[in-house]
């Protein structure tokens, strides 16, 4: 997608509005527009990058401090309970947004967003197995060199 058409470069530039939170240097947060829950908000890197993969981790450093501060100041204003914070990359992770966005999500008992998967479910044979679970770890970390 062309930066041009992107919808956050838009907010970014005040072509598009937004229910505005927050802007500094090199980061913006906002008001979701279609909000999952009350005092969804988002944040993100001023510049365009359309997922995580492409970002200096620098610039997702930025953006990181950013949801720090507004994560407080949601939970102050709302006393929510819970909140959880949530980045997709891909359609496959459910982006549909192809700027890269951390959604900032206040939690409420019973909300039932459905991004709590078990975590007390038994794991699967194969992915949970101890010697798959070490082989995978020797990969990244191979990466992360
Ligand atoms: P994604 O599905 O990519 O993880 O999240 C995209 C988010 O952007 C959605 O929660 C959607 O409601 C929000 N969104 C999409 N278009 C706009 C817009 O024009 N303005 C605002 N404030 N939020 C938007
Ligand atoms: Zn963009």
């Amino acid at each position: 997608m062309a930066v041009a058409e992107c919808i956050f470069c838009k907010i970014v530039a005040g072509s598009e509005e937004c229910h505005e939170l927050y802007r500094d240097e090199t980061t913006l947060a906002f008001m979701d527009i279609h909000p999952a829950n009350e005092g969804h908000c988002l944040v993100i890197p001023r510049a365009h990058f359309a997922t995580v993969f492409e970002m200096p981790p620098q610039s997702f450093a930025a953006v990181a401090a950013t949801v720090a501060k507004l994560a407080r100041a949601v939970n102050e204003t709302l006393r929510p309970g819970g909140l959880s914070l949530l980045q997709a990359n891909g359609e496959i992770a459910g982006q549909t947004v192809p700027h890269v966005h951390v959604h900032v999500l206040p939690r409420r008992a019973g909300d039932n967003l459905p991004i709590n998967w078990d975590r007390n479910r038994v794991g699967d044979p194969v992915h949970a197995d101890a010697v798959h679970l070490a082989a995978l770890a020797r990969r990244i970390r191979a990466r992360l060199e």
